[in-house]
């Protein structure tokens, strides 16, 4: 087999790390994702994702800092989890892992898990991230999060995650929406299990 074709089959398997706290908001909204990726992103985006991504846009442009010990839009991925993604800033000095978000109301088990998931990929990368955090940009704010090894119950749940995902299929029956979910997901003008 071709080098690339090998790439792909073994990169078909691995769960991107966005789809954790995708998965965990609703397990449907990853079919959906794959459906709707795309499609013009102006069709499905509300205004809080748009505000969500506004965040992104510096680091996706690397202009958030230019130091040459911090990782912006960096590519990572893990063996031992099967997953990949990009983690936001690493500063390798400080060993600080950092995840930018718009007006953080809560701290969702997903926004802990994808920070989880991208502190593994460095890790399993060679690089030592000694803290963590969520940064909420409108606010200004940081919030630590507890490195994984830290805390054991964390770390079992995110690894149920990751099963679930892995075992997760559309065809399964006793999935039932939760209208107070749907009338806040991007996809419910186009989801067919969608309460709206
Ligand atoms: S519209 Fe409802 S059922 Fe469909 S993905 Fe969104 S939350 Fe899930």
């Amino acid at each position: 087999m071709p080098l690339h074709g090998f790439i792909k089959s073994f990169m078909e398997n691995y769960i991107p790390i966005s789809y954790i706290n995708d998965f965990i908001f609703c397990p449907r909204s990853i079919y959906n994702h794959q459906m709707y990726q795309n499609r013009d992103e102006l069709v499905y985006q509300g205004e809080v994702q748009t505000k969500g991504k506004a965040a992104h846009i510096n680091i996706d442009n690397k202009r958030y800092s230019d130091k040459k010990n911090v990782l912006q839009n960096f590519e990572v991925y893990s063996v031992k989890y099967q997953l990949f993604g990009k983690i936001d800033v690493f500063d390798i000095e400080k060993g600080l892992l950092t995840e930018r978000k718009n007006n953080i109301k809560t701290i969702y088990d997903g926004f802990i898990f994808q920070l989880y998931a991208q502190y593994f990929g460095l890790a399993e990368m060679g690089y030592q991230v000694k803290e963590m955090a969520l940064y909420d940009f409108s606010k200004n704010r940081m919030y630590p999060i507890q490195l994984p090894e830290n805390n054991r119950i964390m770390k079992q749940k995110f690894e149920n995650t990751l099963e679930e995902i892995n075992e997760f299929s559309l065809l399964r029956k006793g999935f039932s929406a939760n209208k107070f979910k749907c009338v806040k997901c991007i996809y419910n003008l186009l989801c067919d299990a969608s309460l709206c």
